[in-house]
C-alpha cells in the first residue's frame, strides 16, 4: 500500500526552518459566540498566511458566562477578577506564550489577570487604539456594553493613546448593551438592531466621530463596515490580528513576538 502525499505541508514561508508559531491562550466564553469567532478568525488568518493546512497553535479556557455577568451586574469584579486570574494561570500552565482576553467589557479586570501571569496580555485597547492611529483618525465613537461606554476602564485607556472618545447619549446606550446581552451573546441577529446601530452610528459621526469602535466582541456579528458611513474598528479581528503577528513574529526563542514579559529585561 503506498502512503498518500499531501500538499505543502512544509515549513511555513514565515518561519524559519524549525520555528514553531507562539501559542496563544484564549480566555473567552465572554459570552462563546465572539469565543468562536476568535477561534475561526484566528485559524484562517494562520492558514492565509502559511498556507497549506497549517493552522493557530492556541489553547482555550471558555468561562460560563451566566456566572460572570452576575458578577457584572452585582458589581463584584473582585470575584470576577479572580475568576479570570485563576483561568489565565492555567493557560499559562497549559502551554500559552501569550494571552487575549477575549471581551473588552472584562478587561475591567485587565490588570489582575495580568499579575496572574507572566506571559503577556494583549490588551484589547492598545490594539484598537493602534489601529484608530493607523488609520490616521483620533475621534472616535465607541460601541460597548454599558459597563464599557460608561466606566473609566476602556475609554481612559483609549485616551492614553490621543484619542478623543465619543459615547452615545444614555438612552442610546442603554439600547445597545440590551442588544448585546439580549440577543447577541444568545445567538439572536435582528435585523431592527442592526438599523437601531445604524441610527445610533450616525448619532455619533453627526457629533464628531471620525471612526466607530465596535467595543464589544460580539458587536461585529451584526455591523459591518457597510453599516457605517465612517471606517469602524471590529475589536475582535483586530485582536486576533494582533495576536497571530505575535505568534508568527520571529526572533529569540526568548523573544515574545516584541512583547516582553512583564519585568523581563530586553536587551
Ligand atoms: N463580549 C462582550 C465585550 O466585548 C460583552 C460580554 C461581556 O460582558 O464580557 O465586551
Amino acid at each position: 500500500m503506498t502512503t498518500p502525499s499531501n500538499p505543502t505541508t512544509g515549513p511555513a514561508p514565515e518561519l524559519p526552518d524549525g520555528a514553531r508559531q507562539r501559542v496563544i491562550g484564549m480566555l473567552g466564553g465572554m459570552s462563546w459566540e465572539s469565543t468562536a469567532e476568535y477561534y475561526r478568525l484566528a485559524n484562517e488568518a494562520v492558514r492565509d498566511r502559511l498556507g497549506g493546512l497549517h493552522s493557530a497553535r492556541l489553547v482555550l479556557a471558555s468561562l460560563d458566562f451566566a456566572e460572570i455577568e452576575a458578577l457584572q451586574v452585582s458589581g463584584d469584579w473582585a470575584r470576577a477578577g479572580d475568576i479570570l486570574a485563576t483561568e489565565a494561570a492555567r493557560l499559562e500552565a497549559a502551554g500559552a506564550d501569550l494571552l487575549l482576553l477575549c471581551t473588552n467589557t472584562m478587561h475591567k479586570v485587565a490588570d489582575e489577570v495580568q499579575a496572574a501571569v507572566s506571559i503577556p496580555l494583549l490588551h484589547l485597547a492598545d490594539t484598537t487604539a493602534a489601529a484608530v492611529k493607523a488609520a490616521g483618525l483620533t475621534t472616535v465613537g465607541l460601541l460597548a456594553t454599558g459597563f464599557t461606554m460608561e466606566q473609566h476602564f476602556y475609554r481612559d485607556r483609549l485616551a492614553s493613546h490621543g484619542l478623543r472618545v465619543l459615547v452615545p447619549e444614555a438612552a442610546d446606550r442603554a439600547a445597545v448593551h440590551r442588544v448585546i446581552y439580549d440577543e447577541l451573546c444568545r445567538g439572536v441577529i435582528r435585523e431592527a438592531s442592526r438599523h437601531l446601530y445604524r441610527q445610533v452610528i450616525e448619532r455619533l459621526v453627526a457629533a464628531g466621530g471620525e471612526g466607530i469602535i465596535l467595543g464589544c466582541t460580539e458587536i461585529e456579528l451584526l455591523v459591518r463596515a457597510a453599516d457605517s458611513p465612517v471606517p469602524v474598528f471590529p475589536t475582535t479581528r483586530l485582536h486576533v490580528q494582533a495576536a497571530v503577528d505575535a505568534s508568527l513574529a520571529t526572533g529569540r526563542p526568548t523573544d515574545r513576538g516584541g512583547l516582553p514579559a512583564p519585568g523581563t529585561d530586553v536587551d
